[in-house]
């Protein structure tokens, strides 16, 4: 069955958005598989978003990510990666629909509090980046 990674930002965490966010997914029907709180070294933050590197962001995103508790999880379901990020909205939170999580909780794009996987590739690097094979149910 598919998986996807899913991440609760430190602002997600800060902000007291964890039960809201989850219950969302739950709500929708995708099964939780993995979750754990976790403080991301800068090292650790730079290898999630390696595919980003180039960009003039890149250092400051990683010393976000890495700057306190983020909730890791793995959520199992059909076609969970694409209606995964269709939950979550579009990057900026400025275009996020509302109803989307970003839409209705978020305002500017380097705050704004989720991460999902982006591909069925991604999704298997994030998750084994993240989670040991035993962490996952
Ligand atoms: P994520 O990977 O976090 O789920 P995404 O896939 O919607 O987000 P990406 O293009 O992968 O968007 O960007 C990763 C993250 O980098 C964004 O979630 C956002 O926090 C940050 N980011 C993207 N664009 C900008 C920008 N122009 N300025 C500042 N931060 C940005
Ligand atoms: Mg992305």
């Amino acid at each position: 069955m598919e998986r996807t990674f899913i991440a609760i930002k430190p602002d997600g965490v800060q902000r007291g958005l964890i039960a809201e966010i989850i219950s969302r997914f739950e709500r929708k029907g995708f099964k939780l598989v993995g979750i754990k709180l976790v403080v991301p070294s800068k090292d650790f933050a730079q290898k999630h978003y390696h595919d980003l590197k180039e960009r003039p962001f890149f250092d400051g995103l990683c010393d976000f990510l890495s700057s306190g508790p983020v909730l890791a999880m793995v959520w199992e379901g059909e076609g969970v990666i694409k209606y995964g990020r269709k939950l979550i909205g579009a990057t900026d939170p400025q275009k996020s629909e509302p109803g989307t999580i970003r839409g209705d909780l978020a305002v500017v794009v380097g705050r704004n509090i989720i991460h999902g996987s982006d591909g069925l590739e991604t999704a298997k690097d994030e998750i084994s980046l993240w989670f040991q094979p035993e962490e996952l149910v």
